[in-house]
């Protein structure tokens, strides 16, 4: 039977066993749970599959009213209020999927103080109407999910949150819990200030997810090494493989399934009813990969998800760790498993400097967001470039200093760095001769031919043989000299420009050309090149 109005739980401990049936909190749930019901506000960052939800959903069993919960993930708040309704839970949502009869009966219980919890829109709260209404009811809490998104620092920003700051001023006495699976010291700090948490106790679990292995290997036929992975490795597990462009998606989901591999393709471009089925197959069959854009995954809770594969270069690393976040959620080993190269840097430095912001942004705004995306990508190659422990360098992004972890590649094979100062500068020269003497720019490929004195009808028309670098990197191969492009771009030694992805020298690069700075490079594992035995 519907439980009414007074049907609070006296504990936090009751709520626990008789709605959800779990028998004890995990991590700091209890104190974080405590500080809520008790009136006090929380900061929680704690990562995906954590158990963020009991934390405002308990408080809000247990407190007078109804818990207002902020989330941007409209497409799920109905799974949500689904899943709460069938463990007795009152919960219902407002957003603008509704018709009017509908909202004017979730309104009404909410009057009455028939729900316990009610999911809301951020854009909601920013009008007044909205506002007043809250007025006319109970107000238990409120939780603010995905609180990274106040945070214009931050890799998510949505402009509808910065009106949350207002929540503190209208009602003081509401005690208010922001909850993160991604936040940098940067984000949270932040998001601190934003939401006016100046008063909240903070909750910061150990980002770490020891299970999942983290691995980044060299981009050579990226289809192919990833059909290697699955086939040594995960061979019928379920896993998903993200990619940036739609196209991407659609091809490398065929490839994989011309393969064996029960592979389906999902992005925005896809009609709704498909993509739902597609989702709803992940979550209930066994072994179904999932090859999508970003649009996929938020807050899809599917335990078994044994790896996340990147085929391109993830913008930031907290993308690339709420997405490789994804596997491993029951705590069995899993992999997190990236492919790039010399052209995803190219690439990405590209979108980068042609973006132009929005319309709106003053020229100011927009060059802060150029910064951004830049300093974001800047931290994602370092991450890709070193030859210590990727873990250690994750968590030290988070904040979270920790020891080499012995589950990530470069913990097994330590890579062997090398003395690349004197193939730098048999680079870094070519581009000065090229732009000096002859005026030009190019970009990687034709920079390496020179250096490998490889004849072809573009050496040739230009008459770069008679250069003075013609040839003179010959002891590297190909697949070396653009590692050795790629790590000299993420070092920062390079840089590109304009449309074409031309390279062109930075201030650091005159340093080493002087002999002033070393460069150390990381040897190109070779088995990252080669391709998978049996693909088609
Ligand atoms: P998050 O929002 O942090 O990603 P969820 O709130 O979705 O995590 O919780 C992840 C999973 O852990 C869910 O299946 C949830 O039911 C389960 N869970 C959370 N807290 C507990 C607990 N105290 N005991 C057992 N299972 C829990
Ligand atoms: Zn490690």
């Amino acid at each position: 039977a519907p439980r009414r109005a007074s049907a609070k739980f006296a504990t936090a401990a009751e709520a626990l066993s008789t709605v959800f049936g779990y028998d004890s909190f995990r991590g700091e749930q209890a104190q974080i749970i405590d500080q809520v019901i008790g009136g006090g506000d929380a900061v929680v960052l704690m990562p995906t599959g954590g158990g963020k939800s009991l934390c405002y959903q308990i408080p809000s069993l247990v407190r007078e009213g109804t818990g207002i919960v902020i989330s941007p993930l409209i497409a799920l708040m109905q799974d949500q209020v689904d899943a709460l309704t069938a463990v007795g839970v009152r919960a219902a949502f407002l957003n603008s999927s509704q018709d009017s009869a509908a909202r004017g009966q979730v309104e009404r219980d909410y009057l009455a103080g028939d729900l316990d919890l009610l999911y809301v829109a951020p854009e909601r709260l920013s009008s007044e109407a909205t506002k007043r209404f809250l007025d006319r009811g109970t107000i238990a809490l409120f939780a603010i999910d995905e609180a990274h998104c106040v945070s214009q620092w931050g890799h998510d920003f949505r402009p509808d949150y910065l009106a949350l700051s207002e929540l503190a001023d209208r009602w003081p006495d509401v005690p208010r819990i922001a909850l993160t699976a991604t936040a940098t010291d940067a984000t949270h700090k932040e998001l601190t200030t934003r939401l006016q948490l100046g008063q909240a106790r903070h909750f910061v679990a150990s980002f770490d997810r020891p299970n999942i292995q983290y691995r980044i290997v060299g981009k050579a036929e990226p289809r192919k090494q990833l059909l290697a992975f699955i086939r040594a490795e995960h061979q019928g597990d379920a896993g998903i493989v993200y990619a940036l462009s739609r196209k991407t998606v659609e091809q490398t989901a065929e490839f994989l399934r011309q393969n064996g591999v029960n592979a389906l393709p999902y992005h925005a471009g896809l009609d709704q009813g498909l993509r739902a089925r597609t989702q709803a197959r992940f979550l209930r069959e066994d072994g179904v990969v999932i090859v999508a854009t970003i649009a996929f995954g938020m807050g899809i809770d599917k335990p078994d998800v044994r790896f996340v594969a990147h085929i391109d270069l993830p913008k930031s690393v907290e993308g690339y760790y709420q997405e490789t976040g994804r596997a491993g959620r029951d705590g069995l080993p899993s992999t997190g498993w990236l492919t790039y190269g010399l052209q995803d840097v190219v690439q990405q430095r590209r979108m980068i400097d042609t973006s132009t912001g929005s319309v709106q942004a003053s020229a100011l705004e927009n060059l802060a967001h150029r910064r951004k995306l830049s300093a974001h990508l800047d931290a994602m190659l370092a991450l890709c470039e070193t030859v210590s422990c990727r873990r250690v360098n994750l968590l030290r992004y988070f904040g979270q200093p920790s020891e080499p972890c012995g589950n990530c590649d470069t913990c097994l094979e330590p890579p062997v760095g090398w003395d690349g100062t004197v193939a730098a500068q048999k680079l870094l020269s070519t581009v000065v001769r090229l732009l000096r003497e002859r005026n030009q720019r190019f970009g990687a490929g034709q920079l390496i031919d020179i250096l490998r004195g490889k004849v072809t009808p573009r050496t040739t028309q230009h008459s770069h043989d008679q250069l003075a670098t013609w040839g003179i990197g010959a002891d590297l191969s190909d697949q070396q000299w653009r590692g050795v492009v790629r790590q000299l771009l993420a070092q920062g030694f390079l840089a590109t420009s304009g449309e074409y992805g031309t390279l062109v020298l930075t201030d650091a690069a005159a340093e080493v050309l002087a002999g002033r700075r070393t460069v150390e490079l990381r040897t190109e594992p070779e088995r990252a090149a080669r391709p998978a035995a049996g693909a088609r």
